[in-house]
């Protein structure tokens, strides 16, 4: 059973992404639509940094990988190659008083939706057997609608990286160990409870292949399963809430030697925040067999022709983005007021500095304005406030996660001196001007959680 502090807490965040502009329910005028959220102009900055952050990481600061973007709509043969059309599919029941669908695996995780104390089956309506429900959208191409024409919305990112193995390898020079990392929208028609973007029909994945000497495979999944570990640390997130959770033999796709996932512990419960699985030569095989092209590496200097094993590292950027959200959201008791803040890293926090003049006259306002023009180009985001009392001020960017506010008062305009406030500590610091970016940059950079 949820405590009742944790579904506040889910209760609380859902309000303030709203009111906020982080996360808005998608076609709200219309009543919405179930499971698919659109995201606001905060939303999409900490969405744009999660994937900088992961980009910077897998991509820019290393020579062995390199990124790619293939297409969403693809050849359907794809999806029947590599199993989705057949085996792409979640155990669902019904259950026959309320007509609501649930996961079979996942019923302890769902809520009657009429009775959403009970789970389903505890509210006195009869579940159906669990029915195999294929979780790839179809649409169609061309102007004429047969079954010729029948395409699917990409259900993961993976496969478009498979499909491009040649084209990168002879491209890029590339040679095993070598990766290819892509990040981009995949689509599953998911029926289950809400928990808020953890799970939606429409996400953004950020995946890596991994093209390792078979030999190589067990040193470079034991690589990758720390270095994304660390990465989820890296982004600021509490270490007592994160695990390694390794499948057992029951959990394992067919074909995979080992999969663990990176799991964050929810109000909901442990959760998967990504998965690391090997997935062996069987993708590369698979679409070699099918296509005739054999997707295969040549080593010119042993002359040996191998189909590389692969190291996948998965994960969802709007799961991270929730998961970042709760994990920094604090509440504490200040002048006998509630302050909420969110402890984000202040690298990835959508707004890094609020600028404020403390008052709306004595040439204040255009210092604080020259002061904030500085600050954007030197590529920070800032958010310029002259309204309300400051310590209102303060809080509602404490309440997005803002990690600093500068103030702008009479020191300022006689002395070139402002006060930078933090967040966290609440602490204020006297700064020259000419000092400012450099003290900032400086401050993010040491910023422990
Ligand atoms: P789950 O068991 O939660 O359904 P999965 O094992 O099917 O996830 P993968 O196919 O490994 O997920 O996808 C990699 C990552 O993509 C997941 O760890 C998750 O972060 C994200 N993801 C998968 N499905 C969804 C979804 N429907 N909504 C949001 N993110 C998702």
């Amino acid at each position: 059973m949820l405590e009742h502090s944790d579904v506040v807490l889910m209760e609380k965040l859902v309000s303030l992404c709203k009111r906020r502009g982080f996360v808005f329910q998608s076609s709200e005028i219309y009543g919405g639509i179930g499971n698919t959220y659109d995201y606001g102009p905060l939303g999409v900055e900490l969405l744009r940094r999660i994937k900088d952050f992961w980009w910077a990481r897998m991509v820019t600061t290393r020579d062995d990988i390199v990124g790619l973007d293939s297409a969403i709509i693809q050849n359907p043969k794809v999806w029947e190659t590599s199993g989705h059309v057949a085996g792409f599919t979640d155990p669902m029941v019904d259950c026959k008083k309320c007509k609501a669908r649930f996961r079979a695996d996942k019923l302890s995780d769902a809520r009657c939706p009429e009775r959403p104390s009970k789970r389903p089956g505890e509210c006195g309506g009869e579940l159906t057997e669990p029915r195999a429900f294929n979780l790839m959208f179809k649409t169609t191409v061309g102007a004429v609608e047969s079954t010729g024409s029948v395409v699917y919305l990409r259900p993961e990112t993976a496969q478009g990286i498979f499909l491009n193995f040649l084209n990168v390898l002879t491209s890029s020079r590339l040679k095993p160990p070598f990766g290819i990392a892509q990040i981009g929208k995949s689509f599953r028609n998911e029926i289950t409870p809400g928990n808020f973007v953890f799970r939606t029909r429409e996400f953004e994945q950020m995946e890596m292949e991994f093209f390792v000497p078979p030999a190589q495979n067990d040193q470079w999944f034991a690589y990758w399963r720390k270095e994304r570990f660390q990465w989820y640390l890296d982004l600021g997130l509490d270490p007592n809430k994160l695990r390694l959770r390794d499948h057992d033999q029951t959990e394992l796709a067919h074909y995979s030697t080992g999969t663990t996932d990176i799991e964050y512990l929810y109000p909901f419960g442990w959760g998967e925040l990504e998965g690391v699985a090997c997935r062996t030569d069987f993708d590369l095989k698979r679409h070699s067999a099918a296509s005739g092209t054999e997707l295969v590496y040549f080593e010119p200097e042993t002359k040996e022709r191998y189909t590389p094993y692969v190291i996948e590292p998965a994960a969802g950027v709007n799961r991270i983005a929730m998961t970042m959200l709760l994990d920094a959201y604090f509440e504490e008791q200040v002048d006998g007021e509630t302050r909420v803040s969110l402890r984000l890293h202040p690298a990835l926090a959508p707004i890094t500095v609020g600028v404020f003049p403390l008052v709306k006259k004595e040439g204040m306002p255009e210092k604080a304005r020259e002061i904030e023009s500085e600050l954007r180009r030197g590529n920070m985001s800032t958010f310029y406030d002259e309204k309300a009392a400051i310590g209102r001020r303060y809080r509602r960017q404490d309440e997005v996660g803002t990690p600093y506010c500068v103030t702008v008062d009479g020191e300022t305009v006689k002395n070139d001196v402002v006060t930078v406030r933090h967040r966290d500590s609440m602490l204020q610091d006297k700064v020259p001007v000419r000092e400012l970016r450099g003290f900032l940059a400086q401050n993010m950079a040491n910023w422990k959680r």
